[in-house]
């Protein structure tokens, strides 16, 4: 799968997707993740973002280095369709007021796309006409955000949902199977080695059912204790 995302802060990916279990989908091939620096697509002393329309403060991220940035992307595979749309072709918009992105629609965007294209907004956001082109191009367009709170910009939700998204590619977690929401959902308590911590007078044990090797009450066990929240058992 490949992720292209469109950024004025092409740094602060790096870090992020150069480490564990994305790093590694990279170097094994099932997934490709491209940073575009936006300020590439300006002509010589232009700048990125001019003032808002109708006044107000804040700035926002002019059209023309997007559309010129969005065109470098997709010269990479044009459209192959009869009717030139190509459905595995995903353009995600990051915006607070998007659809709430949430884990059935990482497994159904890991299932349906080949290719998703970020769009992170910085300051007071993204001309609004970018979203009219983006049609114009006959291309799927999502309106994203990641949670019911403002951020300063679109780079931690393109991340997020990247992260979320790839973890449901099958082979990237090692076994299809490590998907602890397949396997007994999301929230159950876990512990490791040792058994008995003792530190400060306080003595911490792992919990007994856990020790007994009976998988069957474990099992009933982990069922138990899984967080009730629908939304994340995809
Ligand atoms: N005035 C803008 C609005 O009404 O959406 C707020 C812009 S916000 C300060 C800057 C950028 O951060 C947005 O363009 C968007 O890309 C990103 N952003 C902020 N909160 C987000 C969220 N909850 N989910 C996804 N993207 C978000």
């Amino acid at each position: 799968m490949r992720f292209d995302i469109i950024t004025i802060f092409p740094k602060v990916f790096r870090s992020y997707f150069n480490e564990s279990i994305i790093s590694r989908a990279q170097k094994r091939g099932l997934a490709k993740i491209k940073i575009w620096d936006l300020k590439k697509f300006l002509r010589e002393g232009e700048r990125v973002d001019d003032r808002p329309y109708g006044g107000g403060p804040g700035m926002v991220l002019k059209i023309e280095p997007i559309a010129k940035a969005l065109d470098s992307i997709l010269q990479l595979r044009r459209p192959t369709s009869k009717s030139g749309k190509t459905s595995d072709v995903l353009i995600t918009f990051l915006s607070a007021s998007g659809k709430q992105f949430n884990s059935k629609m990482a497994g159904d965007f890991a299932k349906k796309y080949k290719w998703i294209i970020f769009i992170c907004g910085h300051y007071e956001g993204v001309d609004e006409r970018v979203k009219s082109m983006i049609e114009n191009l006959k291309l799927k367009i999502e309106n994203l955000s990641i949670g019911p709170y403002v951020l300063t910009g679109g780079e931690l939700p393109a991340m997020v949902v990247v992260d979320a998204v790839l973890r449901k590619i099958p082979g990237v977690l090692g076994k299809y199977e490590s998907l602890e929401e397949k396997r007994h959902g999301i929230g159950v308590p876990v512990y490791t080695r040792p058994e008995i911590f003792k530190w400060k007078g306080g003595t911490y044990k792992v919990t007994k059912i856990l020790l007994s090797g009976n998988h069957k009450k474990i099992g009933n066990w982990r069922i138990k204790h899984k967080i009730k929240n629908k939304a994340l058992q995809y």
